[in-house]
């Protein structure tokens, strides 16, 4: 969990002119670098991609209190129909950062480091909540066709003769045989 501060990363940010004093205020509006990583397997922000922060910085005495949003870009890939999904998302970050050894016991606490808060941590775990489970391309997505894997959001008419495939058939035959004895 303990990560040095890396001045070069876009999410961190200077705070020194905030000092101790409570009511600094400084406003963040910028767009940063989606760092790597952040999401899962199906759906995840693209590496490099824009994020949009806005943010207010507040000293609030004990440290400095982070409240605002991200515009992020998400990729990923329908759970139904496997299209590739381009959306984006807005979510809300709030965190207090506290000042080196105030409650000095508090390990989960994030921590101003060298004059320095690092937004990347809050950034990935409200961006992981805001994910969907199942990504779908659209709510009402219809998926692929059982039988041969056609798209049937582009083909809704789209089906097939009835017919029992060979592996059923002779499951049901066996069943047959066993009621008969
Ligand atoms: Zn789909
Ligand atoms: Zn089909």
């Amino acid at each position: 969990m303990a990560r040095s501060i890396d001045p070069r990363s876009a999410l961190v940010f200077d705070i020194h002119e905030f000092g101790h004093h409570a009511g600094s205020v400084k406003e963040i509006a910028h767009e940063v670098p989606a760092p790597e990583g952040i999401g899962n397997d199906v759906i995840a922000v693209p590496t490099s991609a824009p994020i949009d922060l806005d943010l207010t910085l507040e000293g609030v005495g004990d440290g400095v209190l982070a409240t605002g949003t991200a515009g992020v870009q998400l990729r990923g890939e329908c759970a139904r129909c496997l299209t590739t999904i381009d959306a984006s998302a807005e979510v809300d970050l709030q965190e207090l950062f506290l000042f080196p050894g105030v409650d000095p016991d508090d390990a989960e606490a994030s921590r101003v480091e060298a004059e320095m808060i690092d937004l990347e941590p809050l950034l990935r775990d409200a961006v992981v909540l805001e994910l969907p489970f199942i990504p779908l391309c659209r709510p009402d997505c219809a998926g692929l066709c059982s039988v041969c894997g056609v798209n049937l959001n582009d083909n809704p008419d789209h089906g097939h003769e009835e017919s029992v495939d060979p592996r059923w058939a002779s499951l049901a035959g066996w069943g047959d045989d066993e009621k008969d004895e």
